[in-house]
């Protein structure tokens, strides 16, 4: 999963983007209206967490513009405890939660996850498809009942492609999943955590769609 934090407090904006690197989110961090204008045109999110008060542009301008493009990516806006005036516009501006800072952290990390769940679709906390049952609450991943130990990107290959049952995601879809600005790309990365998952989990849960990507089947 893909998030992208825009906070311009540094102190803030480093605690949470540590948090959420650590739950295994490849993450970005801008700190301004304007760079969050142009990662928003430029790149696709699972989820954005966004700060209203804002250098360059305001965190409201900026989501407003956004779901003018019919952009539905998820957004949790940032308030202060006191502030239900910017809780409201930011709800009526088309943010689909608030979460009040300081940020208790289990609160925002269980935020997230619901908004990252409810946008896929789906109501239950935990993926279950085809034996294999992921909890991103509390990383625990089984197989008919067994638990197994996936890397942190091996998970980010397989929770995308196990929420949507019967989707193609394509290797550079997936890329986007596993990486942030900040890490390096290799070429081959998306096969190489694929084969991890197929290690684990059974050589055919995951098929490849030549020349499209890869998928996890309905039945
Ligand atoms: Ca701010």
């Amino acid at each position: 999963m893909r998030l992208l934090l825009i906070e311009d407090d540094a102190m803030i904006g480093e605690m949470v983007l540590q948090l959420l690197r650590d739950q295994h989110y490849a993450a970005d961090w801008v700190r301004d209206g304007h760079m969050a204008d142009e990662a928003l045109r430029s790149e696709q999110y699972d989820l954005v967490l966004l700060d209203l008060g804002l250098p360059r542009r305001d965190g409201l301008e900026v989501l407003r513009a956004l779901r003018a493009r019919r952009n539905t990516v998820p957004v949790l806006v940032a308030t202060a405890r006191d502030a239900v005036g910017d809780r409201i516009a930011g709800l009526d501006a088309g943010a689909d939660d608030y979460v009040v800072k300081p940020y208790d952290t289990d609160e925002l990390l269980a935020r997230i996850r619901a908004l990252i769940r409810r946008s896929a679709g789906r109501g239950e906390p935990v993926f279950e498809h085809k034996g294999i049952s992921l909890n991103p609450a509390t990383r625990e991943a089984t197989v008919h009942g067994q638990a197994v130990s996936l890397s942190a990107r091996e998970w980010a290959v397989l929770e995308p492609l196990l929420a949507r049952p019967g989707v193609v995601l394509s290797r550079s879809q997936l890329e986007e999943k596993l990486f942030s600005w900040k890490d390096d790309i290799s070429s081959n990365a998306v096969e190489v955590y694929i084969h991890g998952v197929r290690k684990k989990l059974g050589a055919d849960l995951i098929q490849t769609v030549r020349g499209l990507g890869y998928l996890i089947s309905k039945q």
